[in-house]
């Protein structure tokens, strides 16, 4: 992930090395070979134009045109204006102050959401919580397996449609978990939901009816980094049709772009908050912004 990008960067900045002072026609040469990485790296159109007028408007000022080393001025501002694009701060859950917290995901089929309860699960687990995973995918045949396995993997609890407990209607299954784990003292609920291969209105109508039967603290739009521009129209219809509070990125250990991670901050206004970095639990961790940023320049 963003080996290109960080090659492009890498010889933008390579270029710039040798000189003394910047003029404003070096500064526009370098903002446009920026341009270019970012666009060619997939980043959605909007968030390259903001990024370049930033870098342009703070590099035409005194702080590079005075600067004895212009070079790594150049670079400081491009790595201040990532991490701002990649979200600034870390974001941490918040949990609720009354337990349990709830913890919907929402994402397209394949993005990843079944393998993320799992490590959520087990990354909750470690952080001393005792979290409950719920099954309300139940358009994939063998989705509720496949949570009870991850979650097993987990050592982490599960629960699933019963006979007689709301089979094959996820919004009674998610209304239902919320009880039992209350009663069971779960302090955290983790509702896997179904996704479709495409958008449709049926799946945010179920997505949205889970959300109103849970209330959930954090709706985490699970998105596979891999899917290029596709992961911010994905964004925006799911910010329409469920909303979220933050982002998770799964599939960054893919040799892709990395536009994804760049755009969707800026083009949805909510935080990446996880990435997912491989099929395996513990590939997974906080997503740092700071962190990201020093990994694409290197
Ligand atoms: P869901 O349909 O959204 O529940 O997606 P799944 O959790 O079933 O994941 C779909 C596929 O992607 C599975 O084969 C997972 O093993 C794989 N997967 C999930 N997260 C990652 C990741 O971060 N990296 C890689 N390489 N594969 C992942």
């Amino acid at each position: 992930m963003f080996e290109t990008l960080s090659d492009r960067l890498d010889k933008v900045f390579t270029g710039l090395r040798g000189k003394g002072r910047l003029s404003d026609a070096d500064i526009d040469a370098t903002a446009r070979e920026i341009r270019i990485a970012l666009l060619e790296a997939d980043v959605a159109l909007p968030v390259v134009r903001e990024f370049i007028a930033a870098v342009k408007d703070r590099a035409r000022g005194s702080e590079v045109s005075q600067a004895l080393n212009p070079a790594q001025q150049i670079i400081k501002i491009v790595n201040e204006e990532l991490v701002g694009v990649l979200g600034g701060e870390t974001r941490r859950i918040r949990y609720a102050k009354t337990s349990p917290t709830v913890i919907m995901l929402a994402g397209l089929q394949g993005a990843g959401k079944t393998t993320l309860a799992g490590k959520l699960g087990r990354w909750l687990k470690a952080q001393g919580h005792t979290p409950l995973l719920v099954a309300c995918d139940l358009q994939r045949p063998n989705a509720v397996n496949q949570l009870s396995i991850v979650a097993g993997q987990a050592g982490v609890d599960v629960y699933a449609p019963q006979p007689g407990n709301g089979v094959g209607d996820p919004i009674a299954v998610a209304r239902e978990s919320i009880e039992h784990a209350r009663r069971t003292m779960h302090d955290v609920v983790v509702v896997d939901t179904a996704g479709r291969l495409g958008i449709d209105a049926e799946l945010m109508a179920q997505a949205a009816g889970i959300r109103d039967a849970v209330q959930p603290d954090e709706t985490l739009f699970v998105v596979d980094a891999m899917i290029g521009q596709d992961a911010v129209t994905t964004a925006i219809a799911f910010q329409e049709g469920v909303g979220f509070s933050g982002v998770v990125l799964t599939k960054l250990d893919g040799d892709a772009r990395g536009g994804a991670a760049l755009s969707v901050r800026g083009v949805t206004g909510q935080p990446i908050m996880f990435a997912s970095t491989g099929e395996k639990l513990v590939d997974f961790d906080v997503f740092h912004p700071e962190r990201m940023a020093s990994r694409i320049l290197g």
